[in-house]
């Protein structure tokens, strides 16, 4: 999946940065770089951690000890609390539904994972309403699906419902007289409950049967136990509500020629099939499924497979009768009916690739059309494994609250993300697009053919699919340079959240739905495609490539763990003579969460470079406790260096750090030249080094920037201003890093400046210093805001035209007066007569965005007609976010407001409309006294949306930096204690933060202060 914008990693947090619709340049105040050095060739390098017979047991041995605790372990105090929320909830539901509730019988085979109910396993701030959360959710294991017939049909205008009728045939593991099966807000007809057994063997008697809402389950109990190897039946009519959630099997809605015109569409991932119909709605159980779509004559149906049949039925409805899938996991079907129309291209390898829209939007989907062909061979030629479907489809909804979902087959997008117009779409969105559409089409091998056992390795996933994205455009566009992109799109922006003290390690046991729901977050992501991408260095792309096809070919249509894969690329690696024990070196990054930093020091009397590691905080001063794995905050690091002397940037020397060994002496053999370590950041780690060395890193910068290569130019100030910000390094120097910015004229450095200065811009707004920062940061843009100008063309470089709108936000954003006043002037000029003096695609944010900062209510009035008249998904997310930037109280506390009604602002949009209006300097208190009085309906609202309310948190908190703000904040957590589940991690790291930031203030303000007074003007 790829996540909304707001929320995502990798596809989706490119819309908020590259696309600088951001009310504020670079909104994200992550962003690190590595400095990185040359090193001369030493001798005593440290040998690759080699294969070792003895491979870590101790998950394995957690887990068994889980297993042999037989029933489930309560700890007292969660009990009464627990028991009392079961029962109101189950009453609840009863009357609702007027289901019979029932207790069943004999507790079936705990799967391994299961058996403990929440106890508060993690440090100190976590705010707990975890507590609650079952982890007894998993189904047990003695019955796993076969094959599942499903018909469905969705009921529209004005009934809004489905009903379905579902025949599953699983086969008996372990005698049990249990049957379990996933349902969530679904009614079932009693009386036509149906259960059948292979020829020969007696037909199951039904003992009782129960409703267990919590767990999201329905339970039948049988009089007497299955039989083993046997196959049986069970077939089951039911029917939902076709909900506005945005999950499950729910309804989204468009306007043409003035009537509406309704859509029934799903989304399942993780954990929402099973509000479609009963399944073992786990990625591990796979099945077969024969899907039949009831709807009505005048409308279609999409789903994974091609049809193979129509019925017609009575009342004016068809059947479309599917092919039989591929053995598949739940999460990945969809079902669509609707009124779209479509397009179709056969893709070089003889794939039949469908896009479909409304039919007003269907030509903005040529450009994924395009590029889907392109990915499917690009991609079938990567894993040298063929597509194994016949057809793709890409189905563009105005309703949905991911960025894509890789439905095997049928891939269903936001339409922002899906719909790119000639005219009116800017680079970035083309970019995106592309990036996307590349994302999911890589998931059709993995995560569909082969599929994680369970979400704990999620990361597997979506690091692969977000490392894919990237490897496919850049084959498709090699100018758009998206393989120098990656570095400050991925790796700097997870760098922030992975240093708190409250991340999470990438590989994590989850549980309860909403706990699934909180791992869909960078360190997956981001993380996820960072450690590949070191992998691939490390390993080599071809070893990387070989592994990952024997590993694809080994697991198809079945389920595989990140073991699995390690065992692949280890053996594809001995193969090629790199003797790598990959399980032992991505142990160390996986199962534990975090960094390190790697700090390099000379010591020029003996001649030696002495490398030592550290967990990187971003406070240095904070502390955990210590791991229930033993990695012991240490890890195995492929440490690749060059010198001013021997600048092998394509072939680097390489020392490895090991767990056991933090420390490692290397000779050097000439002095007084720069060691740059970490060349081209492909390593996931920070580099700081002796206080002579970053002199004359900066020295380089200052005279000829040239040679360093331009992602280690933004490594070092990334990594500098990191470093100086948790308190590593002094600001003099971090700061230093960025004057040479004054003659830079590439991309990626200003834009990872920009992202890290961002911090240093958050924690100053206030203070009376602003001023100093501010014509600092101005004075810096001034030569490439000349060169860049505001000359936008669409036929120029990809690349420039991203850059220009960077700089002019960011130009204008500090208030350069040429910028204001140049975006003021277009956009008066535009709202006297919008046909005739239309603007630039690529400019229209900064325009917009600058004109209603510096503007009036006649400035938003007017965006506002312009949002509501406009049918282009984005252009009207460039005119919302553009309505956040506004510096009017009044008329942010009214956006506010219109956020959490859908008459004008989609459900989908209205938490990006708060986590900009947060990053407004103006709109932050105001967001938050505003989330604060309505968290009741917020939390409804947004309750189970993935990301949504994560980011609305981040993004309200991240600037506070006082004593009052942390109490307030506390305060808020004591008081929701029990509804705040869902944003529990981000909230526990947005105490960290504050507490991070309050200990900045007291340490670094005077430094940069200084700093700033003294730098020469
Ligand atoms: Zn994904």
């Amino acid at each position: 999946m790829s996540l909304s914008d707001t929320s995502t990693p990798n596809a989706e947090s490119t819309t908020v940065s590259a696309n600088s619709d951001a009310s504020v340049p670079h909104t994200a105040s992550n962003a690190t770089a590595a400095p990185e050095r040359h090193l001369q060739k030493t001798s005593t390098t440290a040998a690759a951690p080699h294969l070792s017979q003895s491979t870590t047991l101790q998950n394995d041995t957690d887990t068994h000890s889980q297993k042999l605790q037989l029933g489930y372990y309560v700890p007292k105090n969660v009990l009464v609390g627990y028991v009392m929320l079961v029962t109101v909830i189950i009453v609840m539901i009863a009357l609702v539904t007027g289901f019979a509730v029932r207790s069943s019988c004999s507790p079936p085979t705990p799967h391994p994972a299961e058996g403990i109910i929440a106890s508060n396993t993690s440090t100190s701030t976590r705010p707990d309403s975890a507590a609650l959360r079952p982890r007894d959710i998993r189904l047990p294991l003695d019955i796993f699906p076969v094959h599942t017939k499903l018909e469905i049909r969705p009921i529209l205008s004005p009934e809004f419902k489905f009903v379905g009728e579902v025949d599953i045939t699983f086969i008996c593991k372990n005698a049990t007289r249990v049957l379990v099966l996933h349902a969530k807000d679904l009614a079932v007809n009693e009386s036509a409950m149906g259960f059948n057994a292979e020829e020969g063997n007696p037909v199951p008697v039904l003992h009782n049967w129960a409703d267990d809402p919590v767990r999201q389950f329905w339970k039948f109990t049988f009089k007497e136990n299955l039989r083993v190897g046997v196959k049986y039946n069970v077939s089951l009519k039911f029917q939902g509500k076709l909900n506005d959630d945005l999950r499950g099997f729910y309804r989204s809605k468009y306007e043409r020629d003035g009537t509406t015109s309704w859509i029934a569409t799903t989304q399942f991932q993780p954990t929402d099939a099973r509000r479609a119909f009963p399944c073992f709605d786990e990625p591990g159980m796979k099945s077969t499924f024969d899907i039949t779509i009831v709807r009505p004559a005048n409308m279609i149906s999409i789903s994974n497979m091609e049809i193979i049949r129509q019925d017609t039925r009575a009342d004016n409805l068809v059947a479309d009768v599917y092919n039989r899938t591929l053995p598949m996991s739940t999460y990945l079907l969809a079902f669509v009916v609707c009124e779209f129309s479509s397009k179709e291209k056969l893709a070089d390898n003889g794939v039949k690739v469908r896009v479909w829209s409304r039919p007003d939007a269907l030509n903005q989907a040529e450009f994924a059309l395009d590029v889907a062909c392109q990915m499917l061979v690009y991609f079938e030629t990567y894993f040298g494994i063929p597509f194994p479907l016949t057809k793709l489809d890409l189905i563009a909804v105005p309703d949905f609250i991911a960025g894509a979902m890789e439905n095997w087959g049928a891939v269903v997008f936001r339409e922002v993300l899906m719909l790119y117009d000639n005219e009116t779409s800017p680079a970035s969105s083309k970019q995106l697009i592309a990036i996307v559409v590349a994302h999911e089409v890589a998931h059709q091998w993995f995560g569909n053919l082969v599929t994680p056992k369970w979400w704990d390795t999620l990361w597997l996933n979506e690091g692969f699919a977000s490392f894919l994205e990237y490897q496919g455009v850049e084959f498709a566009f090699p100018s758009w340079h998206m393989a120098q992109q990656f570095v400050v799109d991925n790796l700097h922006v997870t760098f922030e959240p992975d240093a708190l003290t409250t991340s999470h390690a990438i590989s994590l046991p989850v549980y309860h739905p909403d706990e699934i729901g909180e791992i869909f977050d960078r360190i997956s992501y981001g993380k996820g495609c960072s450690l590949i991408r070191m992998m691939r260095y490390f390993l080599g792309e071809e070893t990387l490539k070989k592994g990952l096809k024997n590993y694809l070919t080994a697991f198809s249509y079945s389920n595989a763990e990140q073991d699995d894969l390690w065992r692949h690329l280890t053996e594809a690696g001995r193969q090629d003579g790199k003797y790598v024990d990959i399980k032992m070196v991505m142990d160390s990054w996986t199962l534990q969460m975090g960094y390190p930093v790697v700090t390099i020091t000379q010591d020029h009397v003996n001649k030696l470079v002495k490398f030592y590691q550290q967990h990187f905080f971003l406070d240095n001063n904070a502390t955990v406790e210590a791991d229930s794995n033993d990695q012991g905050h240490s890890w195995h690091v492929p440490v690749s260096i060059i010198t001013a002397a021997d600048r092998s940037y394509d072939k680097p020397k390489q020392v490895w750090l090991s767990k056991e060994n933090k420390t490692v002496n290397e000779l050097l053999s000439s002095q007084n030249e720069w060691i740059l370590a970490n060349v081209r950041e492909t390593g996931y780690y920070r580099v700081n080094y002796d206080e002579r060395n970053w002199k004359l890193l900066i020295t380089q910068l200052n005279t000829d920037r040239t040679k360093i290569d331009v992602i280690n130019r933004a490594q070092i100030v990334d990594d500098a201003l990191s470093l100086a910000r948790a308190g590593y390094l002094e600001y003099g120097i971090a700061l230093s890093t960025t004057e040479y910015l004054v003659g830079e004229q590439d991309f990626l450095p200003w834009v990872s400046c920009l992202k890290a200065l961002e911090f240093v811009d958050a924690m100053m707004q206030n203070s009376e210093h602003y001023g100093l920062l501010k014509n600092y940061i101005l004075r810096q843009l001034r030569p490439i805001y000349i060169i860049l100008g505001w000359g936008d063309s669409l036929t120029e470089a990809h690349i420039q035209q991203l850059q220009r709108v960077e700089i002019l936000h960011a130009a204008c954003y500090f208030g350069h007066d040429n910028c204001v006043e140049n975006a003021k002037q277009i956009y008066t000029r535009w709202m006297s007569n919008p046909e005739q003096h239309k603007i630039s695609a690529n400019l229209k944010s900064v325009v917009y965005c600058n004109a209603i900062r510096y503007g009036t209510s006649d400035e938003w009035d007017f965006a506002w007609e312009q949002y509501k008249k406009s049918s282009i998904a984005g252009e009207k997310r460039q005119f919302l976010t553009a309505l956040t930037c506004s510096r009017e109280p009044w008329i942010l506390n009214r956006l506010l407001e219109w956020s959490l009604t859908s008459q004008h602002i989609r459900k989908q949009d209205g938490d990006l409309v708060m986590s900009l209006i947060a990053q407004n300097a103006v709109g932050r208190y105001l967001t938050w006294n505003f989330v604060r009085d309505r968290w009741s309906e917020i939390r409804l609202r947004y309750a189970g949306v993935i990301g949504g309310l994560s980011h609305l948190i981040s993004g309200l908190t991240r600037s506070f930096n006082t004593a009052f703000e942390l109490r307030e904040l506390e305060a808020f957590i004591d008081d929701n204690r029990d509804s705040i589940s869902i944003a529990q991690r981000a909230l526990s790291q947005a105490v960290e933060k504050s507490k991070a930031n309050i200990s900045w203030r007291k340490r670094s303000m005077s430094q940069i202060t200084r700093w700033l007074e003294n730098v020469r003007k």
